[in-house]
């Protein structure tokens, strides 16, 4: 064996991330001049304008060093959410704070963390990388979470359980009461952690989220990112609200200087633009409501959604219409990977990209 390639055994089994498509790569393989790509759950507007401004300010401080532990940024990001600066840690995308949990918190050969199955592929990833044991339980069949399964899988050895809120790619979104419940079981060393990417596109936050009450609930994280809702995916900027001790460990072990002087200026210009965020709803919203609408016109089993995005499934192999969707330029989400053969997954777009979704699709299933 090549002594170079002789590394750690977690490191050698590791599967990487498994990206959408691009733009670029369907329009290559097809000889596509329009392609719409409604598959990674992007903000169907763009990015905004007072960002673009603020993010071409940044340039300037380009050569700069950020203060490390971005405290200007935490403290806007409290105060937009009315909880403790101490709670907040921000981080190249909020995956980074779900990789910065599972290396800080886990025991490597000793400590568990629970998920649902299927769940975000990064759980399974960064606690397998950091040298814990993964544990998976089924949800429903409804789409639902199995809590009573979840609190059976946890022990003394529980450091972390992760449950996405609302739902990848599903859209379900637990309530807050299932979510208080469900702490109060854990086990003394278990923190819950409620990935909450798509939240802001719920109906009503106090009906799906814990954030407005984690003084009640110490052992309970949520985590957040500017790449859904605030349109920054290619920015890189997320955060954990944590508890407040175990902030302060996070920060201690991160990288100086993850978030970046152009994701800081965008940040925080994304958090004062209400304007973008509120269109971005309002869009999202109206959209999700009419692709419902017409997908069961179009004989597909959609599934009720709180998120940006929905699980359907059509009424032919979702393989060959995933593969049919893309020969006509329009990119979605097969589900395959996350055990859901039948089902696909479409981010709701702006108005004119839905409608070419639409069409495209029909003709698929005619
Ligand atoms: C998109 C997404 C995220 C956000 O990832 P970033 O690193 O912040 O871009 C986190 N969790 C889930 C379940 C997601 O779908």
């Amino acid at each position: 064996m090549d002594p170079l390639l002789d590394i750690r055994e977690e490191a050698a089994a590791f599967t990487p991330y498994v990206a959408g498509l691009s733009i670029d790569e369907i329009k290559n393989r097809y000889g596509l001049t329009n392609v719409v790509k409604l598959a990674s759950n992007e903000n169907p507007l763009g990015t905004s304008p007072v960002v673009k401004k603020a993010v071409a300010e940044s340039a300037e401080f380009a050569f700069r060093y950020t203060r490390h532990g971005n405290p200007e940024l935490n403290a806007a990001i409290a105060g937009h959410l009315g909880v403790d600066a101490a709670r907040v840690v921000c981080g190249n995308g909020s995956d980074e704070i779900i990789d910065l949990l599972c290396r800080v918190k886990p025991r490597p050969g000793l400590d568990n963390v629970v998920a649902c199955k299927p769940c975000f592929s990064m759980y399974r990833s960064q606690t397998l990388l950091a040298g814990a044991e993964f544990r998976q339980v089924p949800i429903k069949d409804d789409f639902s979470f199995d809590w009573d399964g979840l609190a059976e899988a946890c022990d003394d050895n529980t450091a972390l359980v992760f449950v996405t809120s609302p739902d990848n790619p599903s859209g379900y979104a637990a309530t807050a009461g299932e979510l208080a419940a469900f702490a109060r079981r854990l086990p003394p060393r278990a923190l819950l952690v409620v990935d909450e990417a798509y939240v802001d596109f719920c109906d009503e936050l106090d009906a799906f989220s814990l954030i407005n009450r984690l003084d009640e609930f110490p052992n309970v994280a949520v985590t957040r990112t500017f790449s859904k809702a605030y349109g920054l995916a290619g920015l890189r900027l997320g955060y954990g609200v944590l508890p407040p001790a175990l902030a302060e460990k996070l920060l201690a072990c991160q990288i100086p200087f993850s978030v970046n002087q152009a994701a800081l200026f965008g940040g925080l210009a994304a958090l004062e633009d209400t304007v973008h965020l509120g269109e971005t709803l309002r869009v999202t919203r109206t959209e999700r409501e009419r692709l419902t609408r017409e997908l069961t016109a179009l004989g597909c089993r959609v599934q009720p959604s709180q998120a940006n995005f929905l699980l359907f499934a059509p009424p032919k192999s979702a393989k060959r219409v995933f593969e049919d969707l893309l020969a006509r330029g329009v990119i979605i989400r097969p589900l395959a990977s996350y055990g859901l053969d039948d089902s696909l997954r479409v981010s709701i777009g702006r108005e004119d990209e839905n409608t070419t979704f639409l069409q495209a699709l029909k003709g698929v299933l005619a």
